[in-house]
């Protein structure tokens, strides 16, 4: 699968009768999602994709081998060292980062398509990855850090995720509180997943809310509305 390729979502807000929609287009949105590994960002960004047509997943580039289920392509685009380095070269990365031996990148283009069609672009990415998106797009991102309910279920969930060595349990559990303070003073909302259902309403909320100050901060957002209500170009009889 070609990193960064998707067709436009369809407006969720758009009517069936194909009436016009009131208001402007819903803005772009750079939705980063932080965590120490295991606190459950994965399984929350796959689950808040699912539920939202314009939201995408932002594929990650990695260096790292494929983890039980992960196909390449949906999880991440799995490549070389040699091809990593490649993509760095052609500048094809809004960031990256070496993360556990690892490198990982997100994909520029991903970024701007998404921007580019008023989509809510996803991203599980580590806490200082999502500190660079912030600082390319800084209007245009929230930053989430999502947290365990505690590190003792923090250290159950990666036992029972069960794919890494215990060596790698234990070196993602010593750097988990350090990602978790540095987390903390740099995200815009905390969002504690004890229970999923819960946690993904968080996430909603988070996101309604910070699509409504954009959407009114826009440029002209709502000059253009009254206009076109003036016009009788928008229909607002029920
Ligand atoms: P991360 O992406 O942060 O490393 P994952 O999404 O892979 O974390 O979740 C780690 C493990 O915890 C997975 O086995 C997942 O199914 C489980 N998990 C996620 N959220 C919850 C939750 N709210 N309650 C219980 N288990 C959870
Ligand atoms: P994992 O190997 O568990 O999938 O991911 C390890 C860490 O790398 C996680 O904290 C994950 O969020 C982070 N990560 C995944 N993709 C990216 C990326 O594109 N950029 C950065 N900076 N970190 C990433």
């Amino acid at each position: 699968m070609a990193p960064g390729s998707q067709p436009a979502a369809p407006r969720p807000d758009a009517p069936g009768d194909g009436g016009e929609v009131i208001g402007p287009p819903a803005p772009g949105l750079l939705l980063v999602i932080s965590a120490p590994s295991g606190a459950g960002k994965t399984t929350l960004a796959h689950r808040f994709v699912a539920a939202h047509p314009d939201a995408r997943f932002s594929v990650s580039v990695t260096t790292r081998a494929p983890r039980g289920t992960e196909r390449d392509g949906v999880d991440y685009h799995f490549v070389s060292r040699a091809r990593f380095a490649e993509l760095v070269g052609q500048d094809a990365f809004a960031e990256w980062a070496e993360v556990h031996g690892q490198r990982y990148g997100t994909l520029r283009s991903t970024v701007e398509e998404s921007l580019a069609r008023g989509q809510i672009a996803v991203f599980d990415i580590d806490v200082q990855g999502g500190a660079q998106v912030k600082a390319r797009w800084p209007d245009r991102t929230v930053g989430a850090l999502v947290l365990p309910p505690s590190m003792q279920e923090l250290e159950r969930r990666l036992r029972d995720r069960s794919t890494d060595p215990d060596e790698a349990i234990r070196r993602r559990l010593a750097v988990a509180r350090a990602e978790i303070e540095r987390g903390a003073a740099q995200c815009d909302y905390l969002i504690v997943n004890d229970e999923l259902d819960l946690a993904l309403a968080r996430l909603d909320a988070v996101v309604a809310h910070e699509r409504a100050r954009l959407g009114g901060a826009g440029e002209g957002a709502e000059a253009e509305l009254a206009a076109r209500l003036r016009r009788g170009a928008v229909d607002v009889r029920p």
